[in-house]
């Protein structure tokens, strides 16, 4: 076949391909072809992930008793919790902000949240624990909102204190300076900061109080949240188990996208470059896009599969130990110089091997060992005594050492 000849022309070592380069036009093409399919490809497999249903979330309930962990990551894409909220308007702050002309006065804002729970957390019971102990937390929230009016009343009580205080302490020194016409009156102040003591004293005590029924009611709920807790855990392993089932529906939907073009794409390159083709730098730039889908795809499968776990207890353990950290990073040190050094060795080792070396100074007439001109030299080098011609062992005549085939019978060396 036509081509096979040509492959063995090209397979010569030293054969230097100058005619067959691409053109950096090509390249610019080439780049922008693998960008292109690799971000309308990225966004085909992206959008595999909304084909099977996702688990559904917990509800915002939840938030307290759920602990995420590595592998989880990539999970919360959409909505995150269900929320279902309401603003609750409370009783105005104490001295607001100066409220601009026109617009309303600000106002406290709580915002209550309803849980929208889950069938993962009805299955194990968790809404029939919240409800059991709603009227618990209602009477805690309803607690907290007390609190939280008593102290705005406090900070209010405290800023009115300060300023009544100086104002007495400047009433004391007029009176001691004896000026006509005072501003302050004395007694008039005395009894207000007196009033306004007694009701900073009857708050911080009313504050103290709500608090310790807080924490007692807190107390109480203690071992239902800690059962709610227990439920959750198993609600979560549950939802990790859904989460891994579904990520490999997607698995398997994507595999059936990404692999066949894959494998067709390696085909492909094997088959061109077997023929040293000139359109292999073409498969060569469809295998790297075809690649990156398939480390993207195995990678967010295996990541919550087993490397995130893996990850996160290593983290653990580097994080403990500090000489591990820094054995660790040294390791990396020594890893990017075998690496990349190697890389460099194994491209210098090939054009200076010695065949090369030796055959781009024959082509240029030199001697393959010292460079001196072959002009003057026979059988040997007249300079180093390299020997550069020897006998045929087919046909005896005088063939050069250093290349492969005689040029008088055409026998190649084995
Ligand atoms: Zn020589
Ligand atoms: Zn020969």
């Amino acid at each position: 076949m036509w081509w096979k000849k040509e492959k063995q022309e090209h397979k010569e070592i030293g054969f230097e391909e100058r005619e067959r380069k691409t053109p950096i036009a090509g390249y610019i093409l080439l780049i922008a072809m693998a960008i292109i399919s690799w971000w309308l490809g990225s966004m085909a497999i992206g959008d595999l992930e909304k084909v099977p249903a996702k688990p559904q979330a917990f509800s915002a309930c939840s938030v307290p008793y759920t602990v995420y962990g590595w592998q989880d990551a990539w999970r919360y894409s959409g909505p995150y919790y269900d929320y279902q909220t309401q603003p609750v308007y409370e009783k105005p702050a104490p001295y607001p902000s100066p409220a601009l002309e026109g617009t309303p006065p600000q106002e406290l804002r709580q915002v209550q949240t309803t849980c929208a729970f889950s069938e993962l957390e009805k299955k194990y019971g968790i809404p029939a624990v919240f409800e059991q102990t709603k009227s618990s937390r209602d009477q805690i929230n309803a607690l907290q909102t007390q609190t939280n009016r008593k102290q705005a009343d406090l900070n209010k009580i405290q800023f009115d204190l300060e300023n009544f205080r100086s104002a007495y302490q400047l009433s004391l020194s007029e009176k001691i300076a004896q000026v006509e016409g005072r501003l302050y009156n004395t007694a008039e102040l005395q009894a207000k900061l007196a009033e306004l003591e007694s009701q900073n004293t009857m708050l911080v005590k009313d504050i103290a109080n709500l608090q310790a029924q807080t924490t007692t009611l807190a107390d109480q709920l203690k071992p239902s949240n800690a059962e709610i807790q227990a439920l959750y855990q198993k609600a979560l392993s549950d939802w990790r188990w859904a989460w891994r089932w579904h990520e490999f529906m997607v698995f398997l939907l994507q595999a059936l996208f990404v692999f066949p073009f894959f494998f067709g794409v390696l085909k492909l390159y094997f088959r061109l470059s077997a023929r040293n083709s000139p359109y292999t730098v073409i498969a060569t730039f469809l295998l790297a896009v075809a690649s990156v889908f398939v480390i993207q795809m195995v990678c967010v499968y295996f990541w919550s599969l087993f490397l995130a776990i893996i990850i996160e207890a290593l983290w653990g353990i580097i994080k403990e130990s500090q000489l591990l950290r820094s054995l660790l990073s040294y390791a990396g040190m020594l890893l990017s110089i075998a690496v990349l050094g190697g890389a460099v060795y194994v491209l210098q080792k090939k054009i200076f091997s010695p065949t090369r070396v030796a055959l781009r100074r024959l082509r240029e007439n030199k001697c393959p060992s010292c460079q001196f001109s072959l002009k003057l030299a026979d059988a040997f080098c007249p300079h180093c005594g390299e020997r550069i011609l020897e006998q045929c062992k087919k046909c005896q005549k005088m063939k050069y050492a250093h290349l492969p085939v005689c040029p008088h019978c055409g026998d190649r060396k084995v």
